[in-house]
């Protein structure tokens, strides 16, 4: 099924996901089916599971837009091991619809986490990679993108977003 995604203003967003302890279950599978499903749903790259309002430590990346199986990625429980390099460039997030920013980012990014078996893997990522790795491990401990960019920047996204929830347009 897909999800509808919760947006900035939802507690959920922001406080850290529960670890996840039971692995190869009927729900968890289901859930990752349902995560790919929602995430290519909203065209996203990635997605964690608080943006669909589960307060559990599982992201779903997949950075070839679903053209590629070998490039759909699931982290449990994931930690940034090593982020090395420079990379800037726009980012956006599903649950803050409408908004890019240019956020700095590593360029070479190694994640440890478990698969959906919990069997613990490391893998290292370049740009795109890296970024989401990041994007979407913050997402898991209530971190949103807005936390990496100028402190001015991210009053003006607040203010404009706090217009909008006014004006009944964030929902
Ligand atoms: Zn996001």
């Amino acid at each position: 099924m897909v999800y509808p995604i919760v947006k900035y203003g939802d507690p959920v967003l922001e406080r850290e996901a529960a670890d996840i302890t039971e692995f190869d279950t009927p729900e968890l599978h289901q859930l990752i089916a349902d995560m790919f499903e929602s995430m290519y749903a909203a065209k996203g790259v990635g997605l964690a599971a608080t943006q669909i309002g589960i307060s559990k430590k599982i992201a779903v990346i997949d950075c070839s837009n679903g053209e590629r199986e070998a490039e759909k990625i699931v982290i449990i429980n994931p930690k940034i091991l090593k982020s090395e390099g420079r990379q800037t460039g726009e980012e956006g997030c599903l649950s803050i619809p409408g908004f890019r920013e240019e956020v700095r980012r590593g360029k070479r990014v190694t994640v440890r986490a478990k698969n959906e078996k919990g069997e613990e893997f490391e893998m290292t990522g370049e740009d795109l990679l890296a970024r989401a790795f990041l994007h979407e491990t913050d997402h898991l401990y209530g971190k949103l993108y807005y936390t990496h960019i100028s402190a001015l920047k991210r009053d003006l996204m607040k203010r404009k977003i706090k217009k909008m929830q006014r004006a009944g347009e964030w929902g």
